[in-house]
This record gives C-alpha cells, structure tokens and sequence, in this order.
C-alpha cells in the first residue's frame, strides 16, 4: 500500500489536533495537550486505490521551532493552518511557507492552505477572500474548515494525498522526458 506522510503546521491553537483527532476518530477535541506531538496513521480510500496516510501533527510552538526543518525534510504533504478568529496565525503562515520551501530547495510541494473554526463565523477576522488569494499566489488548493462541526475535514486530507499524487506524477513525466 502507498504510504503518504503528512505534516501539519501552524500557529499554537488554530486547530492543527482537533482537525486531525476529527479527521483519524471522527471526534472532536476540546481540550488537547498542545505540546503534544504525535503520529497518526490512518488507511484511506483514494479515488479507488488504497493507501496509508501517516499524519504528523506537529506542537507549533516556538521551542520546537527547529525540529520543523526535520520534518519539513520528512514530509510529502504539508496542511497550513490558520484560524479564520486569529488574524495573527494567518500571517503566521508565510513564514511557515517559505520555510518549506527553503528546507525543500525551492521545489513545489504538495500543500494546503486551511482556515479552519470557520463555525466560529461571528468572530471572523480573517475573510474567505484573503484565504483564497493567498492560496492562488501560492499556487495550491484552499478550504475552510471546521473540526467543530466536521465540515471540509476529510476533504482536506483527501486533498493534500490527491497532490502528492500530482506532482510525483509530473515529477516522473519530467524524469522521462529526460531519459527519452
Ligand atoms: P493546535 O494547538 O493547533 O493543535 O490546536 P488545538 O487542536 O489544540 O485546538 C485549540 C483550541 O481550539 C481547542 O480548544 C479546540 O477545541 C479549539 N478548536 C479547534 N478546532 C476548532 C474548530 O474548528 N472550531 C472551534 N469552535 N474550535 C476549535
């Protein structure tokens, strides 16, 4: 079976367990340690073929700030994660970009961009419009989730595997122009 390893990163607090915690056990954390690091595992179904997605669930706080070149090396995938009630954690998240992109030489990765507590919509303080245009500068898909109530979860983490599939395919087609 196809394994896909995925890192999730962000700001302390946007949701990066409770999105993963929702999307591995179909639960939804209130409270979760946030120095807490941990792996998951979980098989999925993708359009038909089987595969393993091991999640990396990364402690984003700043003590822990380099161990992310460690596993930004590991990482096929990457989810960014922002909170749509925390304007800061949104421009948290280039520097989270262009670090990838240092450790990973340049070269395009497989990413995400995530507003997640979008059930929280009162307290919005980062618009659906900004999400969206900072994903077409980077070039990747965006969604707006919520681990709360289950919405665009699942969707995400199908997306991100849907990804590493692409560019590893674009990658071969490369690699085989080059060989013809
Ligand atoms: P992390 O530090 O990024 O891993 O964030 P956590 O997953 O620990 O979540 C931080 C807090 O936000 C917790 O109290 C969660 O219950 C809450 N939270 C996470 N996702 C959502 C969401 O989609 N909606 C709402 N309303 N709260 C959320």
């Amino acid at each position: 079976m196809r394994e896909y390893k995925v890192v999730v990163l962000g700001s302390g607090g946007v949701g990066k367990s409770a999105l993963t915690v929702q999307f591995v056990s179909g639960t939804f954390v209130e409270k979760y340690d946030p120095t807490i690091e941990d792996f998951y595992r979980k098989e999925i179904d993708i359009d038909g073929s089987p595969g393993v997605l091991e999640i990396l669930d990364t402690a984003g706080t700043e003590q822990f700030a380099s161990m992310r070149d460690l596993y930004i090396k590991n990482g096929q995938g990457f989810l960014l994660v922002y909170s749509i009630v925390n304007a800061q954690t949104f421009i948290d998240v280039q520097p989270m970009r262009d670090q990838i992109s240092r450790v990973k030489g340049g070269t395009v990765q497989p990413m995400i961009l995530i507003g997640n507590k979008c059930d929280m919509e009162q307290e919005r303080s980062v618009n659906s419009r900004d999400g969206q245009m900072l994903a077409s500068e980077w070039g990747c898909p965006f969604f707006e989730t919520s681990a709360k109530s289950n919405l665009n979860v699942a969707e995400a983490f199908l997306e991100i595997v849907r990804q590493i599939n692409k560019i590893k395919q674009k990658q071969k087609d490369k690699s085989c122009c080059i060989l013809l």
